[in-house]
């Protein structure tokens, strides 16, 4: 399954590959959050058909609720996708990174895991993973001096 979700994942991201943003767009707004090489290799791609593995045995293993949850953005391994009406919003992108940070650190096939796992066993809402992101893009919004995210989420995961 995780082999599956994994290459799902990359033919869609293959797919999304010419209309992908770089992320340096945001090198100002998240400066010393961010580093510009980091925004340099991570992409974002603005739909409102947020794409979703929606295998009957994901519904079968207990993740109808979490598929069918409208998402503002979700990531998969460099890029994200994130709703038009959410594109001018700061902190999603600031959250959407926070899990491109956990995807590159932890691998592809790990990271799937151990978030599907989070969210069978905690829900979406107290999903450790989850949680990270909604923490350190709320701190941006409440305009925090600035740290390393990266650095802080290697340090965390
Ligand atoms: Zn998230």
């Amino acid at each position: 399954m995780l082999e599956k979700i994994n290459a799902w994942i990359d033919d869609t991201n293959r797919k999304n590959y010419d209309r992908r943003r770089a992320c340096t767009e945001f090198a100002q707004a998240f400066a010393g959050f961010y580093a510009p090489e980091f925004l340099a290799s991570a992409y974002f791609v603005v739909t409102d058909d947020i794409p979703r593995p929606d295998f009957p045995e994901l519904r079968q293993m207990g993740f109808g609720d979490f598929m069918d949850m409208p998402a503002s953005g979700t990531t998969y391994k460099d890029t994200y996708y994130i709703r038009s009406s959410a594109v001018s919003a700061l902190r999603v992108h600031f959250h959407e990174l926070v899990h491109v940070v956990q995807w590159r650190e932890l691998g592809a096939l790990n990271f799937i895991q151990r978030y599907m796992k989070e969210i069978l066993t905690c829900g979406y809402a107290d999903a450790p993973l989850e949680i990270m992101a909604y923490d350190l893009d709320k701190r941006y919004g409440a305009k925090v001096d600035a740290f390393d995210i990266p650095e802080y989420v290697i340090r965390n995961l």
